[in-house]
This record gives C-alpha cells, structure tokens and sequence, in this order.
C-alpha cells in the first residue's frame, strides 16, 4: 500500500506525494524554551520522528527541521523573574530539549533553526509585507492585514468568531496579527532594533522565516501539535503565501493531544508531568512506547497503567527476541505476509495501535509455536526480520538482543527500506538506496536468498 497521510487541509487521508522524487521537506513547530518540556510537548515531538521513520521506510530521504522557539514573552517574563539573561534560559531548556530527544531515541533533525539566528531576515520578510500592502504599522507595532488576503482561512471559517491575539493593541481588525511587536518596559533589555522602532518579532513570523530561509517557503509536509492549527499554522501559511504566491506545504499534519485529567496536559496552566521523572521512574523506552501506542489523531490520557502495560509489552518482545540469534544476521529473507501487514498499517495514515497489533498476533502464533518445539528455520527467519522491521520504527527493544553487532543500525534501517523497495520492483528506487548504503561505507550484494551487506574496506 503506498503512504496515505490525513492532510488538515482537505480533512481526508491523501496519498502522499513528494515534491522532488528524491528528498522530503518537513518542518515541525519546536518547544519554547523556557522551561523543561512535558511528556504532552514529546507526544508530538515522538509523532515527527515517527513520521520522518515511516518516510524512510518508504525510501524516501528526508530533510527535517524543528525549530526552537527562543523568543517570546513567557520566555521575557521567565528571564525578568530570574533576573537571568535570554540566553542562560533559552540554552538551558534547549538543551534539556535535546538531551530528551535523544533519550526518547527521537532521530537528529537536519535543522534545529532558532529564532534569535534569524532575526534580521525576520525584518527584512515584514518590510517586504508591508511594500506589498500586506501589512501596516500602528505605534511602532506591525500587523498582517488579513483583508489584504483574502485567502485567509485556510483552517477555519473567518466569518465564525475566531481567537484573536494581542487585542490590547490597536490594530484595524481584530484578527489582524502582529508580525513585530514594539517594545514594553517589561522587556527589559531584550528587543531588537528595526526601522520601526526596538521590538522582537512575533511568533507566526519567526516560523515563517526559518521555513522560507532553510526551505525556499515550500515544505511537503509541516507538522505540529493540533492546537497550532489555528492561529499558529494560519498565519503562518497566510504570510509566505501572500508573499510568495505558492503552498507554503502541501500536507499538513496535526497529533492530537495528551490530557491529563481531561485537560491538555500544559505548561501555562501547570498540570504538566515531567518528562525526566517519568523516564527515571519507567524507562525511555516504555515511555517512548506509551507515546507511539495510541493513534497520534486520538487524543490520551495519560496514565501510570498505560505505562505499566507498556512495560509489559516491551518484556515480551525482548523474551520473544532473546529465542533468536542475531549476532551476524543479514536481511536476507522477503517480507512475508505479516511483515507486509505491519507496514500497510504505518503507512495507513501511521497506524501504530494496529501495527503493534499485527506484530503481538505474529508473535503469539510463534510463541506457540516455540512452546510445541515446532518452529522451523523459515519461521526464524520471518521472526528475526520481524524484529528488526518492527525496531526500525518504534526503536525500543534491547539493543543486546536485538543489535546486530557488525551492522550498524542505520545501516540496517536503509536494508529494511530497500527491501522494501525490491518488493515492489522499484529497481530505482532500490538503486538508490544501494548509493545511500555505498556512500556510508557498505557494499551490498543481492543473492538469491536476499541482500548480503559487508563493510567496505
Ligand atoms: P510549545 O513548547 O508549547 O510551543 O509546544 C511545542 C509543541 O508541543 C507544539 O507542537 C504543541 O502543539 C505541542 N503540544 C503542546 N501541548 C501538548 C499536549 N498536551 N499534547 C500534545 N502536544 C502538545
Ligand atoms: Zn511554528
């Protein structure tokens, strides 16, 4: 089955096609550092890595941004509490970031753009707005002129009574957004000069610009929380688009979220749970699995059961994996039929609670099989690249049973997917992915029974 991804934009699941036949461009708006993210900021966060995985399964190589969000005023208000500077706190939590990201086993991005790096061009994009007509000063403040668009609305209907921001400035429409906002005496010292007076960019732009500067303003797919629909992606979309007069992406794609007590789990309103302590008191990988369990279009509620229940599931699958040797094992089997269900329900708008379904159901019929003593080689095999197939996206079992100690993993990730690419005669494709493995230090070979890797001298 090819990719089918559920695009906001038409509101249905659409086969997905890239721009160029060779790399995929995704942007997912990133945390605002100003203080450590919570499990509801990673729900998301895990939702992009599972899309860029599931991208290069299907051959595809990707180039992926999120962003870091390091001005904005509950980051100026963190700094005046702390009498800190921009810096020291933005840099902490970036780093607190990161460092759970890896922790998660979150694959690096391509581009971590933060806002401060880009605010000249931040400048230069909103006095272009304001030559078009797109946009207008009021006492040192600069606003989208939504009137001037009448595109806009791409996520909601503007005539219902929409969510306007910053309303204590005078600006001609309600729902005219602020693209540079003038500087308080809160501020302190953080602002930034421009020719409309000290200020800092507004947050809709500071994404606008890192995506038109890192990807020319045209993404295949940008992503984010479901709660950056409106107004967030709007206007963000509303400002290159104007400007550049093309899609800023063509599928948009939005996780739900993660509530706690019914509520969205978030930092303002201070019912969040800390990432760190729960990965100290569960383990990253069965708090990875609790993110990827459920459909990233469902919403969930957080709850210690469902981590235990997680747990439970990731001890079966390594007891499962500890009944096959892996040590020296190439990918040299076809995928079969359950292998083949597993990957249509990723790529069935990323259906992970079937695809975990389907690997359970294999792993029953095999445990029985186990406990009859009547498990052949095939099933081995079947069971072995199993196991990778299934590690290749969701990345959480142990890596002593699983690690195939002379093939690294992104090695073995690149076979999977040129696997897959062979399955389905994609012989380009395929080519390409060989390329790929040569330029990283692997031959491949094909054999009868499959691809044969060896490293190259
Ligand atoms: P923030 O740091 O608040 O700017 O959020 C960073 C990302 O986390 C955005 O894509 C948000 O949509 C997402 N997010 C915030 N709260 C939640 C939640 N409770 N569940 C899922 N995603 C969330
Ligand atoms: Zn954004």
């Amino acid at each position: 089955m090819s990719l089918k991804l559920y695009n906001s934009l038409s509101s249905k699941k659409e086969i997905f096609k890239s721009i160029s036949d060779k790399i995929v461009k995704t942007y997912g708006c990133g945390p605002t550092v100003y203080n450590d993210p919570h499990i509801g900021n990673f729900r998301t966060f895990v939702f992009y890595d599972l899309l860029n995985r599931v991208l290069q399964l299907n051959g595809y190589e990707t180039e992926t941004a999120v962003n870091i969000t390091d001005i904005d005023d509950k980051i100026i208000d963190r700094v005046n509490q702390e009498n800190s500077s921009l810096k020291e706190i933005t840099s902490k939590y970036e780093l607190s970031f990161m460092e759970l990201s890896k922790s998660l086993k979150i694959l690096p991005n391509n581009h971590n753009p933060r806002a401060t790096e880009y605010v000249e061009e931040m400048i230069e994009f909103i006095q272009a707005l304001i030559d078009q007509n797109l946009a207008y000063e009021m006492n040192g403040n600069i606003f989208f002129d939504i009137e001037a668009y009448p595109k806009y609305g791409k996520f909601i209907n503007i005539k219902d009574d929409l969510e306007a921001e910053d309303n204590e400035l005078l600006k001609r429409n309600r729902n005219d957004f602020t693209l540079w906002k003038a500087k308080k005496d809160s501020d302190g010292n953080i602002f930034w000069e421009s020719e409309w007076g000290k200020g800092r960019p507004g947050w809709h732009t500071e994404c606008a610009v890192m995506i038109k500067m890192l990807f020319d303003g045209r993404l295949d797919i940008h992503c984010g929380g479901v709660d950056l629909k409106f107004p967030h992606h709007e206007n963000e979309s509303a400002q290159i688009e104007a400007l550049q007069k093309h899609n800023l992406s063509n599928y948009w794609l939005h996780a739900e979220h993660l509530n706690i007590d019914d509520e969205k789990m978030s930092k303002s309103s201070g019912n969040f749970i800390d990432v760190n302590n729960l990965i100290k008191e569960n383990g990253s990988d069965v708090v990875r699995l609790f993110l990827l369990s459920a459909h990233y279009r469902t919403k969930v509620s957080f709850s210690q059961k469902k981590l235990d229940e997680c747990k439970k599931m990731i001890e079966k699958i390594n007891r499962f994996a500890k009944n096959f040797k892996f040590v020296n094992q190439s990918i040299e089997l076809k995928f079969s039929y359950d292998h083949n269900l597993f990957i249509d329900a990723l790529n069935d708008d990323l259906n992970t609670p079937e695809a975990i379904g389907v690997f359970f159901s294999f792993i029953s019929e095999m445990n029985k099989k186990i406990a009859k003593n009547s498990i052949n080689k095939l099933d081995e095999e079947k069971s072995l690249v199993f196991l990778k197939l299934f590690n290749s996206i969701f990345d959480i079992l142990d890596s002593h049973n699983l690690q195939d100690h002379k093939i690294p993993k992104n090695i073995q990730n690149l076979l999977i997917s040129r696997q897959k690419a062979r399955e389905n005669q994609d012989w380009k494709l395929s080519d390409s992915i060989r390329d790929k493995i040569l330029s990283l230090g692997w031959h491949v070979e094909d054999t009868s029974s499959g691809q044969k890797p060896s490293k190259k001298n």
